[in-house]
């Protein structure tokens, strides 16, 4: 991909409505129609081309032959069914072309999406064609850039597209629609305006100062700016669940060899993905699979046994191991409770302590020594299971939804952040209203930085003042063809 595919220039932001950001763009990639496939690579019933942009409906029409004779250029809204042909006049693909004209697109430009049949050959040769007949390929996430550049769209909501495309349970794509219909987006903006009047009247403050204007500062602003940093505060306090929802989280089970990992990690599962044996070692490599825990999306991660290792791939899985934990969210320490606490289990248990996560202890096998009691070694907590017969499974898997969610009752309709930068800005805008809320009594000048400030920050979270390296690298982190 050429690097002017991807690039777009942001110069300043102009003005913002409640409804709409006027950007003052100087981008020539801008005035180009774009077109990519859209959907994702493989074989199925269809598949789409999308352009977007001035010429995209006489770009089309100059490869769409329709089987009715009409003609899509005088078309508004509509979808016609033909055949694209090249410039000899074969027949490429038959297909239903959508014309959507601006401003009621995904873009707010026209957009025409052609539905070929869904396989590289048909979907390349078409998109080969529009290509030729003057469209540039899109680059990452040029689409919904042009959503956001366009007004249609802030930055919450653009990112809340991928996590709707990315949603791996139901709990996460209810908070992405959450996000993606402008929860959090309003939150901010409320947030937003009472600054802007705040900063009305400590402007006026700074440039009269000699006029008796005791009220502009007066108790009930400091209250709404209080009011205001509560929010903050709540909304910076939903940050580690909704990372959780849009990331998911990593749990690591660990335990020395033949204690029941691999029998835990497919009960859990309830497949058998992983292979269950007698003997030990076998778990060589580290197994992954995705499982929800209290709807959030949970890598399952069934580490080799952390022993001395015996072979070179018996080393490097046990390194693996090593380094799953380092990650995980939560580490499951499984011990087996029909044996006698092993050396090796103290020796591993030395290890976990040194580890800043938080360690579950999992005494297994309770189906053949139910009375057996368990070390008394301090982690986070202990359940007594069995993997085999799936008792007290339930008991861990809600332990673990309480390790993971606290005990956070965030409504996923409520807005929430789910990202570094948001929760960045979040922080940075709340510290400046701390600051400004401290320093009440001085003067107006030094109180509108600091209101400046927290504007500011509270700007990049909507893409209003976010730099343009980092809305670059945003847009750029998405696929082509969004
Ligand atoms: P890993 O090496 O830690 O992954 O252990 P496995 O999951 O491969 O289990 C080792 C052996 O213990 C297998 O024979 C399992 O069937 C058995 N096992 C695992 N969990 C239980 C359990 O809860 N009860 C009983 N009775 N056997 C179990």
């Amino acid at each position: 991909m050429a690097p002017e595919c991807v690039s777009f220039i942001l110069l300043s932001y102009t003005k913002r409505t409640a409804s709409t950001t006027v950007y003052a763009v100087q981008a020539s990639s801008l005035e180009d129609t774009i077109a990519a496939i859209s959907t994702p690579p493989g074989e199925s019933g269809i598949g789409i081309v999308r352009l977007s942009g001035d010429r995209a409906v006489a770009i089309v029409a100059q490869a769409f032959v329709s089987s009715r004779g009409r003609d899509i250029r005088s078309a508004s809204q509509r979808v016609f069914h033909g055949h694209i042909k090249d410039a000899q006049g074969a027949t490429i693909d038959e297909v239903l072309v959508h014309v959507m004209r601006a401003p009621h697109s995904y873009t707010r430009e026209d957009v025409v999406e052609i539905n070929c049949h869904g396989g590289a050959g048909p979907l390349n040769a078409v998109l080969e064609l529009v290509l030729t007949c003057g469209a540039r390929l899109a680059g990452p996430g040029e689409f919904t850039q042009r959503a956001f550049l366009n007004g249609r769209l802030d930055l919450v909501q653009a990112e809340a597209v991928i996590d709707r495309i990315q949603a791996r349970t139901r709990a996460s794509l209810r908070a992405a629609a959450a996000a993606a219909d402008g929860v959090l987006s309003r939150a901010i903006q409320e947030m937003h305006d009472v600054l802007v009047d705040a900063m009305a009247h400590i402007e006026a403050a700074v440039d009269f100062p000699d006029e008796d204007l005791p009220d502009l500062v007066d108790d009930a602003l400091r209250t709404q700016l209080e009011d205001v940093r509560m929010r903050m505060c709540e909304l910076l306090d939903t940050a580690e669940v909704g990372r959780l929802y849009r990331e998911g989280a990593s749990v690591a089970i660990v335990g020395r060899p033949n204690v029941g990992k691999s029998s835990l990690f497919n009960a859990l599962l309830r497949d058998a993905r992983a292979i269950v044996t007698a003997h030990p070692g076998t778990t060589r490599d580290r197994i992954e699979e995705v499982i929800t825990i209290a709807g959030v999306p949970v890598r399952l991660i069934d580490t080799a046994g952390l022993r001395t290792a015996h072979d070179e791939v018996e080393k490097i899985g046990v390194e693996v191991a090593r380094d799953a934990l380092q990650r995980a969210d939560v580490i499951l320490f499984l011990l087996d409770l029909s044996e006698p606490i092993a050396q090796e289990d103290g020796r591993l248990a030395e290890e976990l302590t040194g580890l800043d996560q938080r360690v579950w202890l999992v005494l297994n096998k309770v189906d053949i020594t139910p009375n057996a009691q368990g070390p008394d070694w301090t982690f986070s907590g202990t359940s007594r299971i069995s993997a085999k017969t799936g008792e007290g499974l339930d008991g861990l898997e809600a332990a673990l939804a309480g390790l993971l969610l606290g005990d956070a009752s965030v409504a996923l309709d409520q807005g929430m952040i789910t990202r570094a930068h948001q929760r960045d800005s979040l922080r940075r805008a709340e510290a400046a209203l701390g600051q400004l809320l401290e320093n009440y009594d001085a003067s107006p000048e030094f109180l509108s930085i600091d209101l400046r400030e927290a504007l500011d920050a509270l700007g990049e979270i909507t893409g209003e003042t976010t730099p343009e390296d980092i809305l670059e690298r945003i847009f750029s982190s998405f696929c082509i063809g969004k």
